[in-house]
């Protein structure tokens, strides 16, 4: 049974509530783009999938940049002068400014307040704020908070160590048939986000659950890297695996109430990208196709010119585009198990669709062959308006070695499953035969 329709006969909107429950499992970790964060969650994900998980240490040159410092917190605040804690880490996570250097003082008001940010605009969101690459403090609170504090000295503690250690990210291989390579890729690195992080992540993961132990045409890779440097690394440190990628697919943002949206590969005509938008008009819910742009997610160091890797990538909101990204109504009543579900069958039906795209050769190439004498020329579904049998005219007609089977759809107007479902019978028949690859 081909993994589509398998996935008839799988409970989707109990898909949906495991999605839902994983995601809110990995919620609390404070995630950064090192450190132990990053560690916890790959363990929580091993418990599900084969994870080879790897440790880079730091000053590790790859391409223009370098591993940085591991960053680990334990906790942090900001005392009034009458004692009460104004924000407590211990409460959310995002209240400190992701990579914050470790500080421990009382300082004035005035002196504190260029380190605290808010957005104004949404008063009762605390934002979501890092500092990377350039080593500062700092801290993220409501609006309505910081319209509450009085002048006076305040102690702000941040209990963070910043110091060599290692850039941690996560590889989950199954071996297909062909060595070349399907990659499914999420970023890792946020910390209390649902959408922008947690989604893709938990798709990424039922999805490697549902290929492991199949036989399947293309190996899959599954990335679960810290977002840039970690693709970065990954990309700097497996020039050999990355000439076998012949698809691959970025997933983020899969877990809010909209419709599609997918990001062409800067390729545009890559296979993933006719395969995506062939599949994913076949499902009910809304989509729409983005050109290729240098900034949003992990494609862009995969489509680098250097590369120029077949590799889109799978949205329902884009980044950047709700309010609610990179704030903390980012949180877990932001994405929805029907969602979650949704996204994770519109994964499945494009490696069904990878996996199913071949060429085949007309064995009967001089006239048309006669279908009726292999009772082939009645349709077998419930419809009886010949869609089946146009689609095996076309299917035979096509098959020349030079057509795929998205060739063949995108040319008839009919729809994947359909040309598939034709070629596949027509194989069964002898009429057809696989082009070898
Ligand atoms: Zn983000």
């Amino acid at each position: 049974m081909g993994l589509l329709k398998e996935l008839c006969t799988i409970n989707l909107s109990e898909i949906g509530r495991e999605l839902h429950l994983f995601a809110a499992k990995l919620y609390p970790i404070c995630r950064s783009i090192t450190g132990d964060g990053i560690r916890k969650t790959l363990n929580v994900i091993q418990r599900k999938i084969p994870l080879q998980i790897h440790e880079v240490q730091t000053g590790t040159s790859v391409f223009d940049w370098k591993i940085p410092k591991e960053w680990n917190i334990r906790n942090a605040y900001i005392k009034a002068p009458d004692g009460q804690f104004v924000v407590d880490f211990q409460q959310c996570n995002l209240h400190v400014v992701n990579y914050s250097k470790p500080i421990h003082a009382t300082l004035p008001l005035s002196e504190i307040r260029p380190h605290l940010f808010t957005i104004p605009d949404e008063p009762d969101w605390i934002p979501y704020r890092t500092s990377y690459y350039n080593e500062d403090w700092g801290f993220c609170l409501t609006h309505n908070q910081m319209l509450t504090l009085e002048d006076g000295d305040y102690e702000v503690s941040i209990d963070a160590t910043l110091e060599d250690g290692h850039l941690t990210y996560g590889e989950c291989y199954l071996a297909g048939r062909s060595s070349d390579e399907v990659l499914i890729s999420c970023h890792i690195c946020h910390p209390s986000l649902a959408n922008d992080n947690l989604s893709g992540l938990a798709v990424a993961t039922f999805l490697a659950q549902h290929l492991s132990g199949r036989d399947l045409r293309y190996s899959y890779r599954f990335l679960f890297i810290p977002g840039t440097i970690g693709a970065i690394t990954w990309l700097a440190q497996n020039k050999e695996t990355v000439e076998r990628i012949r698809n691959g697919l970025v997933l983020s943002c899969v877990g809010d109430a909209k419709g599609f949206h997918y990001k062409k590969s800067r390729r545009g005509d890559a296979e993933i990208d006719r395969a995506v938008a062939c599949v994913l008009r076949e499902c009910n819910e809304p989509l729409e196709i983005l050109d290729f742009s240098p900034y949003g997610y992990d494609e862009r160091q995969y489509c680098s010119p250097g590369f120029n890797l077949p590799v889109g990538c799978l949205m329902r909101s884009v980044w950047g585009t709700f309010p609610e990204y990179h704030t903390s109504a980012d949180n877990m009543d932001f994405i929805l198990p029907e969602s979650l579900g949704g996204s994770f069958q519109a994964c499945v039906a494009i490696v069904d669709a990878l996996e199913r795209n071949q060429k085949y050769i007309n064995q009967n190439p001089f006239c048309e062959p006669q279908l009726g004498r292999r009772n082939l020329y009645k349709a077998t579904g419930v419809e009886s308006d010949g869609r089946e049998i146009n689609a095996r005219l076309w299917v035979l007609n096509l098959s020349d070695g030079e057509n795929s089977l998205l060739d063949i759809a995108e040319r008839s107007g009919m729809s994947f499953s359909l040309i598939c479902d034709a070629a596949e019978l027509l194989n069964q028949s002898g009429l057809l035969r696989v082009m070898p690859a």
